[in-house]
């Protein structure tokens, strides 16, 4: 008795066998019969799930050289009986009998039909894990960001196995739509000599099928019209487009071909799921590489009239106030605002308005000498940047000549257009980009006040809210020695039972006059004033306090980018950790993706330090940052939290979803723990239950609570053990602050 196993294009492979008698046979590992001889077994093993051969030259003459084998003298019979799916059988279990044999004698071979189906279920197990590797790859290496092709080429390795007798080949889509194969260095059937795209070869425009298709491949097909089907033997062939669903095309094709000539059809169950899985990842490989292209420029231009945008208008700005250096050389904002935009818009039209909007993109573009920015920042919002002044009024100047251009243009048909501009020159070193931008703003609406197409230069402004910042910064320095930065909890609920996973501290600074002062205010205060380092030793140091009362709940606790790139500073929070009664692995320190994109010595050092600690590493706010994934790879992160704006688009949104149920998947085979942020309403809730997210936060259980309510909240939602959506924390007493 044997199984054996069906492999290659043509081949059997012998994977064990027993022997009863001195039966010749080819030892496993070994591959029998001449070519054709597992199409020919797999379709007769198609019709029969038994087929009994009473004679060797029953075996037809693709099995000339098994036949050799088993030349003994006396010719002997065969029972073959069918392994794996029906339709698509994966190898037979066999016996060959010492004479010759009668479908009569079913009794002698009837009891081994059960013994062929334990066979096949190890074999499938087998093929089942060893498909989940190849898929864990897959995602590693979208994670990793590798090349295309090094994903696709990993995709059909997973759709091969197996699939005894089946090769997958990507095909992609060049900038002409026409589709060449991507070599599939790993099916034995190398494709290196392949001309990718000979003349006669077929029109991409065949591959561009807005469906599936499979079905036999024409068996009087030339070779030229299908050259890759050809070269594998192929008689049966499925294809799937590979779609960007963000831009709803199909950018390439996932050929599937067959050896056996049995039809290929989907709806065969396993191995057809995993075509479409492969297809999807595939796609998904291609979306990712063309769509960090794509968003490279989205997220620097402004799509209606490609000039820069409010971010890329920012960093320039940035730039050009940290390459001014010495006072001598200023630089200059101009915040441009269309005056009556919305009456014209309303009048004409939104397709007008656009118009309109680029006509005046262009006019002010016009007005500018390089090496000048101009962005629009928003609706009818045109901001320009002035570099290498040396005269606050070359910026008037400047002004004026835009101002008069648009006046004296026909960009707006029937009447006169005009614009509101506001002018605001760098004063001192420590100018911020943000900072300068708002003067010239505020400049903008005091022109807009006095009467409308006009040219305001900010002053005073400058100074009073530098004061205010100075002012807000000391006072935050006597507020973390007199207790009055404390630190808030927000729990993180584990979806499966409902229970507590752990709490995240967060910062509240109570001002004696403002009341409470939101972190996004006094954080970027302390971080400007050098005092971070303090402000986080205390969030951290309180916390620890109240955290040592938990018992196996985890703390988390935020780290600005400031914090992880000062050298340290990281040392003094570990030894907190270390002196208090808080297990080290029970906290987490969530950092944000901008801490990653700075690369500095010191945020690698730190970040080293911190991994060997033994501390969690959370990566906060994500999907914020931009080409996250990769770093997930490079630093020993324990867990992500999927940032609040695509939590509050899941129900709305299909591509938040889709972002979010992506980003679950591949995290899970990464290994990380996702928690999802920002969770207030239950079907928020529900859809990441359904998408498989473990942990979630947000206002719907709690708002961030003080530390005498932690207690009372553990007690109450500690223990809990319930299925089904999770009752709000909040409502036994917490107040939202
Ligand atoms: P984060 O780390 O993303 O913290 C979560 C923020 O989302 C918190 O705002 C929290 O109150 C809020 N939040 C939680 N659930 C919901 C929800 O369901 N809906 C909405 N709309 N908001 C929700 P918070 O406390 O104002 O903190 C803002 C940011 O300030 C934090 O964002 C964090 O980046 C920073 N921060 C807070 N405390 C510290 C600290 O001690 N150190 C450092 N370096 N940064 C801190
Ligand atoms: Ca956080
Ligand atoms: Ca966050």
């Amino acid at each position: 008795a044997y199984l054996d196993r069906f492999q290659g294009p043509h081949h059997i492979e012998v994977v064990c066998q027993w022997r009863a008698t001195d039966v010749r046979y080819a030892p496993p590992g070994t591959s029998r019969g001449g070519p054709g001889y597992f199409p020919w077994a797999a379709r007769q093993l198609a019709r029969d799930p038994v087929l009994v051969v009473s004679k060797l030259t029953g075996l037809g003459p693709e099995a000339s050289t098994d036949v050799e084998n088993l030349r003994t003298g006396d010719d002997p019979g065969f029972v073959w009986i069918r392994v794996g799916p029906a339709r698509r059988p994966t190898g037979l279990f066999g016996l060959t009998f010492d004479g010759p044999l009668s479908t009569e004698q079913p009794e002698s071979y009837e009891p081994l039909i059960g013994f062929a189906g334990t066979m096949l279920a190890i074999v499938s197990r087998r093929e089942e894990e060893a498909r989940r590797r190849e898929q864990h790859r897959v995602f590693e290496s979208i994670a990793r960001g590798e090349a295309v092709e090094t994903v696709l080429e990993q995709v059909c390795r997973l759709r091969e196995t197996g699939s005894p007798g089946q090769f997958c080949v990507a095909w992609l889509a060049d900038d002409d739509g026409r589709l060449h194969p991507v070599d599939p260095k790993t099916s034995g059937v190398a494709l290196d000599d392949f001309d990718p795209c000979p003349q006669d070869a077929p029109e991409a425009q065949t591959y561009r099928l807005p469906e599936r298709k499979w079905g036999l491949r024409d068996a009087a097909a030339s070779d030229d019209a299908d050259p890759v089907g050809a070269r594998f033997g192929a008689g049966a062939v499925d294809l799937i487009p590979l779609v960007n669903h963000s831009r709803d095309e199909v950018v390439g094709v996932l050929a599937v071909y067959d050896t056996s000539r049995l039809p290929l059809d989907p709806g065969e169950g396993a191995v057809g799921d995993w075509t479409e899985l492969a297809a999807s990842l595939a796609s998904v490989a291609i979306e990712r590489v063309t769509d960090l292209a794509r968003l490279a420029h989205r997220a620097t231009h402004d799509s209606l009239t490609g000039l820069a945008n409010r971010e890329s208008f920012l960093s320039a700005l940035e730039r050009a106030i940290a390459d001014s250096g010495p006072v001598d050389r200023l630089v200059a904002v101009l915040y441009c605002d269309v005056d009556r935009f919305k009456e014209f818009n309303d009048r004409l039209g939104h397709a007008h308005g656009d118009r309109f909007l680029v006509a005046i993109g262009r006019l002010i573009e016009a007005q500018v000498r390089s090496p000048a920015v101009v962005a629009r920042l928003g609706g009818d919002e045109f901001a320009i940047i002035l570099e290498q002044l040396t005269d606050e009024n070359d910026a008037l100047v400047v002004a004026e000549r835009i101002r008069t251009a648009v006046r004296t243009s026909s960009a707006a048909p029937g009447s006169v257009a005009s614009v509101s501009i506001g002018v605001a020159v760098s004063g001192s070193a420590a100018e911020h980009a943000e900072g300068l931008l708002r003067d010239a703003d505020i400049a903008m609406y005091q022109a807009k006040s006095s009467g409308r197409d006009r040219v305001e230069v900010f002053a005073e402004r400058i100074r009073r809210e530098a004061h205010a910042r100075d002012r807000l910064g000391r006072e935050l320095r006597v507020a973390l020695e007199s207790g009055d930065v404390d630190v808030h909890y927000q729990p993180m609920v584990d979806l499966r039972d409902g229970r507590l996973m752990g709490f995240e501290a967060l910062a509240r600074w109570r001002h004696p006059t403002r009341g409470f002062i939101p972190p996004s205010e006094f954080i970027p205060i302390a971080e400007a004033g050098g005092l971070i380092g303090a402000l986080g030793e205390r969030v951290l140091e309180r916390a620890l306090e109240v955290a040592g009362e938990w018992d196996g709940l985890d703390l988390h606790v935020n780290l600005s980018a400031r914090q992880v790139d000062t050298v340290g500073l990281v040392e003094g929070l570990l030894d907190r950790v270390a002196a208090s009664h808080v297990p080290v692995e029970r906290v987490a320190l969530e950092i944000t993706e901008s801490v990653l994109l700075s690369e500095s010595a010191p945020t690698l050092e730190n970040l080293g330090v911190l991994a060997s600690s033994g501390v969690g590493l959370v990566l906060d706010d994500f999907g914020t940052g931009y080409a996250s994934l990769t770093y997930l790879r490079r630093f020993p992160f324990r867990g992500i939290k999927v940032d609040r704006s695509f939590v509050s688009g899941i129900e709305r949104s299909a591509d938040d979803a889709t972002i979010v149920s992506m980003v679950l998947a591949l995290a899970t085979s990464l290994g990380l723990e996702v928690i999802a942020e920002g969770v207030e309403t239950v079907g928020q809730e529900e859809r990441l239950r359904e998408m498989g997210c473990r942990y979630v936060q947000g206002f719907r259980y709690s708002v961030p609570i003080p530390a005498q309510g932690v207690a009372a909240l553990i007690d109450r939602h500690g223990q809990v053990d319930r299925k089904g959506p999770i009752e709000p924390f909040g409502s036994g007493g917490a107040a939202p602050i």
